[in-house]
């Protein structure tokens, strides 16, 4: 499934789908000087260019050499909604014209984007959106780095930090995510300290151990919205093949290798995983962990029968775990007024 798919336009490849050995050689082919190839970085990572002839301190028949040769792919915005709250939630379209969505949070001087790693999803959660669209792609690095560029763009100013919680399965697209983590960390591209990034998985347990050899700091959430096997089993079907048990022993390596705090999303969804029972579960599989939780009430997606929790019942889950020492924060769901759930605007438009 970790598709490595860097060429999407056919038979010409992507200007940022070149690695940086393959940029040099290219303009020493070329016969250019070796500036050039900072040059050309500079607009393709800081400046977000969209065409050749935008690369306007490149002599112009090196922008017509490049452009006989490669394409320069990047995101075209096809919808967006403005929250009240400041969120903005774009539909971005790729070269090939799938669709993704990314989301930018504006609080005082941060601005943190919501990102996708695939067009659309293969592990069919219950209450997702994107999940109930089905799988379209996987996507390549530059295209995940690119909706950041669109944000930063679009509210011209920096991007503090980025999550991995827009359409798709990050683990389910590994080293496109890691490659696209290593260009925003990167001080040359995106500038984002590594703590600032964060992946979200649903619990894809290999790549769960393999991120935790990976030198860099950034941070892990974990989706598991049930401790109770038989409902996460419902929920997620997706990782039904990774049991429970397996993946709180993968997140103790994990929690041991790295000395990082992870953190657990639950959503709470009436009469389904917000009972006693499953309140006990939780509290049992979070107690002497360095886990945090982060209790959301379910964003509704139309025609599901699924249905958020109340208030009440997320401060009970936020009390029982303080009691077994578990740190706990409820969400209020950023741009809950434009349907920020992820896949939700995709949908209403298709
Ligand atoms: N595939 C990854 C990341 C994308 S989903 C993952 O599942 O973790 C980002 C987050 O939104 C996840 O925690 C996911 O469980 C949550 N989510 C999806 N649909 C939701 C909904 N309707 N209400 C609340 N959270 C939702
Ligand atoms: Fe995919 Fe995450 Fe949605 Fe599950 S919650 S279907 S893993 S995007």
């Amino acid at each position: 499934m970790d598709t490595e798919n860097n060429t999407n336009t056919g038979a010409m490849r992507d200007l940022k789908s070149l690695s940086k050995g393959e940029l040099i050689k290219l303009m020493e082919e070329l016969g250019q000087p070796a500036f050039r190839v900072k040059q050309v970085e500079d607009w393709i990572w800081n400046k977000n260019a969209s065409s050749f002839d935008d690369m306007t301190n490149l002599p112009k028949s090196l922008r017509t050499e490049l452009a006989g040769k490669l394409t320069l792919g990047g995101v075209e915005e096809v919808a967006r909604q403005v929250s009240e709250d400041g969120s903005r939630k774009y539909l971005l379209r790729l070269p090939d014209g799938a669709t993704v969505e990314c989301v930018g949070m504006p609080s005082g001087k941060k601005l943190a984007v919501c990102v996708s790693s695939q067009a659309g999803c293969a592990m069919g959660c219950a209450f997702c959106a994107t999940g109930g669209a089905g799988f379209t792609r996987s996507l390549t690095a530059s295209e995940i780095y690119d909706q950041v560029m669109h944000v930063r763009d679009d509210f011209n100013t920096r991007v503090t930090s980025v999550v991995f919680m827009g359409q798709g399965e990050p683990f389910m697209n590994y080293n496109n995510t890691l490659a696209a983590l290593r260009k925003l960390n990167d001080p040359e591209q995106g500038g984002i300290g590594a703590r600032h990034l964060t992946v979200s998985t649903c619990g894809v347990i290999p790549m769960i151990r393999r991120f935790s050899h990976e030198p860099e700091q950034f941070t892990l959430a974990v989706s598991l919205h049930s401790a109770v096997q038989k409902t996460r089993n419902i929920l997620m079907p997706g990782v039904k093949k990774y049991s429970l048990l397996n993946l709180y022993t993968v997140m103790g390596e994990y929690v041991d290798r790295t000395g990082r705090r992870p953190t657990y999303e639950y959503a709470l969804i009436g009469g389904v995983n917000d009972t006693r029972d499953e309140m006990d579960a939780l509290c049992d599989f979070c107690r002497d962990t360095l886990a945090h939780v982060n209790l959301i009430q379910l964003n509704e997606v139309p025609g599901s029968k699924l249905k958020p929790s109340t208030q009440r019942k997320a401060e009970d889950f936020l009390n029982a775990l303080a009691r077994v020492g578990v740190e706990a924060t409820i969400r209020n769901s950023r741009g809950a007024d434009i349907d920020a759930a992820c896949g939700q605007l995709k949908q209403r438009l298709s």
